[in-house]
């Protein structure tokens, strides 16, 4: 009897983790699109609450992949909580996740460093202490020996930047030429920086997009307000650490902040064409009405780039999240298919660019 309750448990515990998950987008064949927030804090470093918070915060946003980026030199509560071991933070949080959770984490830390070079967060590390050392370089070098994958914080960050525009100093130049670090924040906590995604373009680095969050996530992006944390998705071949950490070296991830979706448009174009589903509901003497279909999480606006008018709309049209649009178009005569073009405008693949996607369209 105890052991049938206990099997019902594990079974109503698994149905609720597949019940509750949010999927965020349709996966193009062979890819796993990995949820990810890689800069968390606690109060392990300057961050409000205890670990175990941001294990249940990560549940409820259906997100694959955290770490704990507990500043190195920053720890706001040392007069209260003492903090001789730097992986003490990922180990509690390590313990809480289940075997069977699609949740995973991996060690992290934020080497944290006055301009220049700034913060960086040191991620898949083993051993956190060892980096810490007064020589921000040195940190680095040490997390690279380790494996990790670094990334540059913030760069637009006001209190380094006061213009709020992320350039490199001589020293970046430096760190980059020896090849240790591999990322940069586009977007951080609130703020979308298009200087550092053209320095990610620039100079090969992975775009990433964090909430860097020290309160509650649902505080900080208000729920009620359809608010969400930043999230950095990542094109993985499959869903084990190795392969996770792979995607990121090679560059295969896509932010998602506010309506915006910004990545490389090899990583995102596959992704949209995906979720952008149209189909013909057929003529009407001749004209054409058209489904278009959003499978994702994100409300599509699209500018239509051919030279067909609509019977109802302008050329600019805006598909729900998960949500559809019939829009009626006068192709003069009967065909059998046609193509057409759109501008994503909340696609954003380079500075001032938007992706654009083709369709065919059998009518
Ligand atoms: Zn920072
Ligand atoms: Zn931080």
């Amino acid at each position: 009897m105890k052991k049938l309750t206990i099997l019902f448990f594990i079974h109503i515990a698994l149905v609720n983790y597949s019940q509750t998950r949010k999927v965020f987008f349709l996966s193009p064949s062979d890819t796993y699109i990995i949820s990810s927030d890689l800069h968390i804090h606690t109060v392990f470093s300057d961050g409000e609450v205890w670990p175990s918070i941001r294990i249940k915060e990560a549940r409820k946003d259906s997100l694959d992949l955290i770490s704990m980026t507990e500043h190195l030199e920053y720890l706001s509560y040392k007069k209260d909580v003492i903090i001789t071991d730097r992986n003490r933070s990922y180990n509690i949080s390590k313990a809480i996740l289940t075997k069977d959770e699609p949740l995973m984490i991996v060690n992290g830390s934020e080497i944290t460093k006055p301009m220049p070079p700034g913060h960086f967060n040191a991620i898949f590390v083993r051993d956190v202490n060892p980096l810490l050392n007064p020589d921000g370089e040195k940190s680095m070098i040490e997390a690279n020996k380790q494996g990790a994958f670094v990334f540059w914080n913030h760069p637009n960050w006001v209190e380094n930047r006061d213009d709020g525009i992320a350039r490199l100093d001589k020293m970046h130049e430096r760190l980059l030429e020896k090849k240790l670090f591999h990322g940069i924040e586009v977007v951080n906590e609130h703020t979308y920086s298009e200087e550092a995604l053209a320095l990610a373009l620039e100079n090969n680095l992975t775009i990433m997009g964090t909430s860097d969050i020290h309160g509650l996530i649902d505080w900080t992006f208000d729920k009620e307000k359809e608010q969400h944390r930043p999230v950095t998705f990542i094109l993985s071949k499959n869903r084990t650490i190795k392969s996770i950490r792979d995607a990121l070296f090679d560059q295969k991830t896509f932010v998602w902040h506010r309506d915006m979706l910004i990545g490389k448009k090899e990583n995102i174009s596959p992704v949209v064409t995906e979720n952008l589903k149209i189909s013909s509901l057929g003529y009407y003497k001749k004209i054409v009405t058209i489904k278009i279909q959003n499978k994702s999480v994100v409300p599509f606006k699209l500018r239509y780039l051919g030279d067909y008018t609509f019977h109802s709309n302008s050329s600019i049209l805006e598909i729900p999240s998960r949500g559809e649009l019939l829009v009626t178009i006068k192709t003069k005569e009967i065909l059998s298919s046609i193509e057409m073009s759109f501008e994503v405008l909340n696609v954003i693949t380079a500075p001032n660019k938007n992706l654009v996607i083709k369709k065919n369209i059998n009518l």
